[in-house]
């Protein structure tokens, strides 16, 4: 937790633009959007990237947390994406685990 920008923000040490928080899930929106709406969902214990993750009650309620955020308070009703940067070759740039919700506009690749 000590340098992770992440756990900064989830915190409140850090401010950000706050779409969702529960105990133990906080959302909030891209600083650097990717589409009109674009929200990170991160889970509040530090993790550092998915292939850390050995825990499926923890996938699994982060997941169930990204449809309800998509589905429910950003009420994406005409879909979206979920994007997961994995490490360096994926993409990865925080090392704390978090899920992209991007929507808004029909997504091509
Ligand atoms: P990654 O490439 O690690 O999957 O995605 C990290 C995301 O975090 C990027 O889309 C980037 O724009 C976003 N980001 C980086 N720093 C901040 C910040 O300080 N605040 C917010 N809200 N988003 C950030
Ligand atoms: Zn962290």
């Amino acid at each position: 937790m000590s340098d992770c920008l992440f756990c900064k923000i989830a915190s409140g040490i850090l401010p950000a633009d706050i779409v969702y928080e529960d105990d133990e899930i906080f959302a909030f929106k891209d600083i650097q959007p990717k589409a009109p709406i674009h929200v990170l969902v991160i889970p509040k214990q530090h993790t550092a990237t998915l292939s850390d993750v050995d825990d499926p009650a923890l996938l699994g309620l982060l997941m169930l947390r990204v449809q309800y955020i998509a589905d429910t308070v950003l009420k994406l009703d005409a879909g979206y994406r979920v994007v997961i940067n994995v490490r360096k070759g994926g993409g990865q740039v925080v090392f704390h685990l978090h899920v992209h919700i991007l929507g808004g506009k029909v997504l091509s690749f």
